[in-house]
């Protein structure tokens, strides 16, 4: 998997640019973090990338295929959005076929195959007892679990992750971290986190964007960022953060 993003610009209503020419390469299997303070554009972009907002100007190119003006259900990235959250009406089994189920009918695996590879994603996240559960049974930890496993049901190609640690306490929040990544590099699977959380973005990606006001400041590993930030933004924010 490959992934360009080149030259993204977006503006709600005419106002202000909330994305300025944004580009960014993403490599096979990597984990990039989108990080930045409130209203920097994060989600945003990770909305352009998903197909839910469509950008002013740019592109986007997967695999050397220009998939800009595919909607989001073709282009098939997995999501872990605060707003999916599970349903409450389904049980822990029947949330994660549900990520299956969203496929048109003619590539829609059969039941007997879905429930197969239901099992293998309950399995894959150390679940595998817990398919008959519903989301009022689980941890916050196992939920968000259930919906990483629902998001992979599709083996996509890029999974995207917007806040999914956030109403979760420390000691949670910590150890989920730790699980996703496992799960992201076990599947092999291509990741980007938005976060505003520094230490978040640092544990868990290979490389951190910062975003300031709809710019990508800058693009890194945690000790390039720190040892060259590219600009007073980048240093303060970090510093701030530490
Ligand atoms: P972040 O994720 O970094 O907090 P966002 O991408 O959510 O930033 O928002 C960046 C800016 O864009 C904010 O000022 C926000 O109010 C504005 N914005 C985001 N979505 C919309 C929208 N649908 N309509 C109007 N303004 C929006």
């Amino acid at each position: 998997m490959s992934l360009e993003i080149a030259n993204v610009s977006k503006s709600f209503d005419g106002a202000e640019a909330v994305l300025d020419d944004v580009s960014l390469a993403m490599h096979e299997g990597e984990f990039l973090a989108l990080l930045g303070p409130s209203g920097s554009g994060k989600t945003t972009l990770l909305n352009v990338v998903a197909g839910l907002t469509r950008p002013d100007r740019g592109r986007l190119v997967l695999d050397g295929e220009d998939i800009t003006d595919r909607h989001a259900g073709a282009r098939r990235f997995g999501m872990v959005f605060q707003s999916y959250a599970l349903f409450r009406h389904m049980s822990v089994a029947q949330n994660v076929d549900f990520g299956l189920r969203v496929l048109p009918r003619a590539e829609r695996p059969p039941k007997a195959e879905r429930d197969a590879r239901v099992r293998e994603l309950l399995d894959l996240i150390e679940m595998g007892d817990l398919g008959a559960r519903y989301p009022a049974q689980l941890s916050g930890g196992q939920r968000q679990r259930v919906a990483m496993a629902r998001a992979l049901a599709i083996s996509p190609k890029l999974l995207l992750l917007d806040e999914p640690f956030s109403a979760l306490d420390a000691q949670v929040r910590q150890s989920l971290r730790g699980s996703v990544r496992e799960l992201q590099r076990k599947v092999g699977v291509a990741a980007i986190l938005v976060t505003h959380d520094q230490t978040e973005a640092f544990a868990i990606a290979d490389r951190v964007a910062v975003m300031n006001t709809g710019r990508i400041e800058q693009i890194g590993t945690e000790r390039e960022l720190r040892d060259a930030p590219a600009s007073p933004f980048v240093r303060d924010f970090l510093k701030a953060g530490a």
